[in-house]
């Protein structure tokens, strides 16, 4: 039975091979235990720019679908695996995958775009921002001049470099031993809201899509991810994977969030959003601006009311932030598409069992050190980026054992890079 399902899923994939080339590995997280977690988007070393995002594996979802975490290999794993995965790409639950199941990009509005209006650089952010500054602009300001934005008349660009200005992984306790390293969302890169939102006229949940890469953005620049898993059933917050700010690092040791950013009223005011979902709607705290409890959510978290008009609420359990799209996204390879692309430098890593994470800091020479902690032993995790955009490593076992790597950054869009954004320079010593 076994054998016969190889067989038949190789006949599949086969002729899709050629495509292989399109994929671009995803970079959160990926759980020793299951192969299923298909994280950020993001890629490695970049390629033609934005536009490789979006036509990314978004043009073959079978492959996509069946290399699940995104590495370009279909492994053993994941042909165990495929008869579920590919169950996934039948949305209408008929038990057959038609053609237009096959079929990548669709508007999760339910209309079908036209295919052309996807310039090479859609997000490209505009030299000199129209108009008047819009509202939106607000909630990322109060974290400027960290938090750039611009604006055209569509879209709210928004740059930052991914690290926050509060302690970040202390508290996680599963760990794939990535740390935090700067991520250039900006220029054709930087994040887009969408500044008039369209309601979707058949509106999808994050419970069964949205797997990979961001679905919000948080008014400090963090992306802040799908709380749940590709798998559909685990709670990253719930599992000890997020620090003490719901912060955790996918596989391009991209920081990013998984639940709400509460923290974030302090700066933002209380009642004003903490984060804007990737259809343009704000995402407000707990309650609403005059302090009362938010009434009547749907099962995204979201309402309407007074002048705010429709927007999402925080809650402290699932969904946690946005529940899903009220508005027009267009959904491609499981992700909101198009979107900016994590960068890493240097291959994931398994997770490492039992492994607590008790210290994180960055002194005055730029070394952060990650320190850990196993069975009361412990290890650590020390790098420095420097100007160059090169890295060096230097890892303590819990065992005392040290190893020092040295990692370059490609520059983004400077063709196609390797795994992870892998570079060849990199020199285990
Ligand atoms: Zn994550
Ligand atoms: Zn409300």
């Amino acid at each position: 039975m076994k054998k016969r399902h190889f067989l038949i899923l190789v006949t599949i994939v086969g002729p899709l091979v050629a495509g292989l080339y399109y994929l671009s590995p995803s970079n959160d997280l990926v759980p020793s235990l299951s192969a299923q977690e298909r994280p950020g988007q993001k890629q490695g070393g970049g390629n033609q720019g934005r536009g490789g995002g979006r036509g990314g594996g978004g043009g073959n979802p079978i492959i996509r679908t069946l290399d699940a975490n995104g590495d370009g290999i279909i492994s053993k794993q994941e042909i165990d695996n495929s008869t579920a995965l590919l169950k996934k790409l039948d949305r209408n639950g008929d038990g057959k995958i038609s053609r237009d199941e096959m079929r990548p990009p669709r508007d999760a509005g339910g209309n079908n775009p036209p295919p052309a209006p996807r310039p090479s650089t859609p997000s490209s952010p505009p030299k000199n921002s129209l108009g008047p500054k819009p509202a939106q602009a607000a909630a990322f300001n109060a974290f400027a001049p960290k938090v750039k934005t611009t604006w055209d008349k569509q879209y709210l660009y928004v740059e930052s470099d991914s690290i926050p200005d509060h302690q970040m992984m202390v508290g996680i306790t599963a760990w794939q031993q990535q740390v935090p390293i700067t991520q250039p969302y900006a220029g054709n890169n930087a994040w887009r809201i969408p500044l008039q939102p369209v309601p979707a006229r058949t509106p999808m949940s994050a419970k069964n899509n949205f797997f990979r890469g961001a679905i919000a953005l948080a008014a400090n620049g963090i992306p802040i991810f799908n709380p749940i898993k590709n798998d559909g059933r685990t709670d990253t917050f719930l599992a000890g994977e997020l620090d003490r700010f719901g912060g955790h690092c996918g596989r391009a040791d991209d920081y990013h969030y998984h639940i709400a950013p509460l923290h974030l009223q302090k700066t933002v005011g209380a009642g004003n959003p903490v984060a804007y979902a990737l259809d343009g709607y704000p995402l407000l705290g707990l309650t609403e601006p005059d302090g009362t409890a938010p009434r009547n959510l749907d099962s995204f978290n979201g309402h309407s009311h007074g002048t705010l008009g429709y927007h999402y609420h925080s809650t402290r359990t699932y969904p946690y932030i946005n529940g899903g799209f009220h508005g027009q996204v267009t959904e491609a390879g499981g992700q909101v598409d198009p979107q900016p692309r994590a960068q890493g430098v240097r291959p994931a890593l398994p997770g490492l069992r039992g492994a607590k994470i008790t210290g994180f800091h960055k002194d005055e020479q730029g070394w952060n050190s990650l320190v850990y902690q196993i069975n009361n032993r412990l290890g650590s995790v020390r790098f420095l980026e420097l100007k160059n955009k090169s890295y060096q490593f230097e890892f303590k076992d819990t065992n005392g054992n040290t190893r020092n790597e040295t990692y370059q950054r490609r520059q983004v869009g400077a063709g196609r890079g390797g795994r992870n954004g892998q570079s060849p320079s990199r020199r285990p010593r």
